[in-house]
């Protein structure tokens, strides 16, 4: 990969940090200085010369007047500049005193699906072998845990079978929970010129574009594609010949859907009988891709409603062929990376169970250390557990759980009882106002490395300037905090890093760097320097010993999410196509900010009338656990149904929608609160 220079101009290559679809752009440097982001089509595997509003934004982010400058030490209420050896060594002292007095389990990480691939496995690595814990989690314990968990269960991998191409190939495609013009408008970009049958089930705008409409009562969705599943068998359309070859469980799940008869499926969820015969006759005879977003994963039954899809993959023989497949819509740029590279409390680097003995040991082998045995918390059970008094300590990197977690007023009040909150981060986030210790961190474009996208695609990113001020990478601090605590790393640069990996994890093993600075990314698994790498996975043969699929009975939803006399209106979050997340990058660039600063909530025209409400009328939402005051805005084209209240996630700075949330229940597996909707009342203010 070169730098194209003109006279004035360099434009260097960089993969976009927002979404997961990681498109290719260039920031353009003058003068030293970012100036602006342009797409010049060198993937056309990929985006080619797509870009969408939030890639636009990078130079503006690089630039920012609030990016932090230096390290920060919190003295009373303030906090002081210090210098980076102080904050290192003040922040190794005050973990081993940690250690010492509560053990290692007192710790916890949150890394970043933001951060390179080299930097989350350090952050793993710095969890397990220097502070001796499993407590490291990320983002995705709030978007595709179950989505991991589930297709790990199921076929092998925590991830995305289909590629790309598979969108053109592919007959018709069903699209649930998934609003991709707004979240992945890189996929849209591809999903819309394909013009295949699309099945879209949804209550938000992307059901306008579609074939087949479906509009299911939000948390319900593993209800119709088990009624599905059970419409599909009694109709002998199955694919028997698949099933026989490439699966078992078959006969189990046959007999499970007895409860999914048409009438508790109609009740249940919304969808009719004919609607699901209608999709059983296309999917069963047309090659069809699945997708899915936060819509089918933002509850407590979230794995349950992934093992949902991965059967009807199964029974109808839509994977493992070209122009099929399973595609969770992973959200942050590397997210599926840092998944990858083990930061999870469950999984080590490459997909691996922390409970393997004969795993920890290859690990142990490598790293010339001893791991921890005791399982480790989720990101969510960490923050209840300082409650408990069992943690005392997290380290933060690149996260926002002040916002983005459930019940919000309780994660504040959580943090100011910790005994030490270390933040890592490009800004001071409303997570690193609680911090004791603040590190200021590189951004993407600052340094160089790799970052995984949502299509299991790796890519490297090039360093286009320096760090700001006295920023440094995230992967220097880590290793900067392990020397203070008696390690010895000793990595160079984030290509010795990745070296570890490819020798530590046979998957990504052919990914060398120079294949990959050549290339326009490499997929996993990709075993050796002359393997062209998997676009698609389950070609053969499932990732198991026996190379089958496996069929999972599902049960019917333990929680339902009910409105109530008390509740009568269902809160559902969503997201807007100028935003992201919590709001701290695109908030604060000109390019996505321009029109819309403030959160508001959107409601159904009858509601309205009903509550005497206008544009701009304030409302106070009350939830079974919390309330927050917005403003309502009419939005043209918004179709709000009739008892819904559309909240977008990412002003939680100006109106915290997880204040009204909880963290009961969660998914047994996947530990996912519900997180999508909640019920509320509405009061004028
Ligand atoms: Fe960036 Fe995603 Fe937009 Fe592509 S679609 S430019 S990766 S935010």
């Amino acid at each position: 990969m070169t730098l194209e220079k003109t006279k004035e101009e360099q434009y260097v290559p960089i993969v976009c940090p927002i979404c997961g679809v990681g498109c290719n752009t260039e920031l353009v440097i003058s003068n030293g200085k970012p100036i602006k982001v342009v797409v010049k089509g060198r993937n056309p595997d990929l985006n080619g010369k797509f870009i969408c509003i939030k890639g636009l934004i990078v130079a503006d982010i690089l630039n920012h007047k609030d990016r932090l400058k230096t390290p920060l030490y919190k003295e009373s209420e303030d906090f002081k500049k210090i210098s980076w050896e102080e904050a290192i060594k003040l922040a190794a002292e005050r973990l081993y005193e940690i250690i010492n007095l509560y053990g290692p389990n007192s710790i916890g990480i949150l890394a970043s699906g933001k951060i390179l691939n080299e930097e989350a496995f350090l952050a793993q690595k710095f969890a397990r072998t220097v502070i001796k814990t499993h407590n490291i989690d990320i983002c995705a314990r709030l978007c595709h845990s179950p989505s991991e968990i589930a297709l790990r269960m199921q076929f092998g991998y925590g991830a995305v079978s289909a590629c790309f191409d598979d969108f053109t190939e592919a007959e018709a495609i069903i699209l649930i929970g998934a609003n991709t013009r707004f979240t992945h408008p890189g996929v849209w970009n591809k999903l819309r010129k394909t013009k295949k049958i699309l099945i879209v089930a949804d209550i938000f705008e992307a059901l306008s574009m579609a074939d087949i409409k479906l509009r299911p009562n939000p948390g319900t969705d593993l209800v119709w594609i088990n009624g599905l599943s059970k419409i599909i068998i009694d109709r002998d359309l199955y694919n028997h010949e698949f099933i026989e070859e490439r699966a078992i469980g078959f006969e189990g799940f046959k007999k499970s859907l007895s409860i999914y008869n048409e009438d508790f499926v109609e009740k249940t969820t919304n969808i009719s009988t004919d609607q699901l015969n209608s999709i059983a006759n296309l999917i069963t005879k047309k090659k069809t891709i699945f997708i899915w977003g936060m819509g089918l994963t933002q509850h407590a039954n979230g794995t349950d409603a992934v093992l949902s899809i991965g059967n009807l993959a199964l029974l109808t023989g839509n994977i493992g062929k070209r122009g099929t497949g399973i595609v969770p819509l992973r959200g942050q740029n590397n997210v599926q990376g840092a998944s990858d590279m083990g930061c999870s409390p469950f999984i080590l680097p490459g997909g691996y169970d922390t409970t393997d003995k004969g795993i920890l040991t290859h690990f142990e082998g490598y790293w010339n250390t001893s791991l921890p045995k005791e399982p480790g918390l989720s990101a969510t059970e960490m923050i209840h557990k300082i409650l408990d008094g069992k943690i005392k300590a997290l380290y933060i990197i690149g996260e926002n759980p002040v916002l983005s977690e459930p019940q919000s007023a309780f994660v504040k009040w959580m943090f100011q009882n910790l005994e030490l909150l270390i933040v890592q981060d490009i800004f001071l986030t409303e997570t690193a106002k609680y911090a004791h210790i603040i590190f200021p961190a590189a951004a993407l474009g600052e340094k160089c490395g790799t970052v995984t996208n949502a299509h299991r695609r790796i890519q490297y990113t090039e360093k286009a300037i320096d760090p700001h001020k006295f920023a440094k990478p995230d992967w220097q601090i880590l290793q900067d905090l392990a020397n203070s605590m008696d390690q010895k790393w000793d990595y160079k640069n984030t290509e010795e890093i990745w070296n570890e990996i490819r020798t530590i994890v046979p998957i990504f093993k052919g990914a060398t760097y120079s294949r990959l600075k050549n290339s326009n990314g490499l997929f996993w698994p990709i075993h050796n320097e002359n393997d062209e790498g998997s676009r698609r996975l389950y070609m053969d043969r499932f990732s198991f010993k026996d190379g089958r699929g496996r069929f999972y009975p599902v049960k019917p939803p333990f929680a339902y999410t009910k409105i109530t006399s008390d509740f009568p209106y269902m809160l559902v979050t969503h997201r807007l196509y100028e935003q992201f997340n919590t709001g701290e990058m695109t908030l604060r660039s000109k390019i996505t900010s321009k029109d819309v600063k403030n959160g508001f909530v959107a409601l159904n025209e009858s509601d309205t009338n009903l509550l005497h409400l206008t544009d701009g009328s304030f409302i106070r939402i009350n939830s079974p656990y919390g309330s927050v005051v917005s403003p309502i805005k009419v939005i043209k084209g918004m179709k709000v149904p009739k008892g819904f209240v559309f909240a977008p996630i990412h002003f939680f700075k100006f109106i915290n929608f997880n204040e009204l949330t909880s963290t009961y229940p969660l998914d047994p597996l996947a530990r996912m609160p519900s997180l999508k909707k909640i019920p509320v009342n509405i009061e004028k203010i």
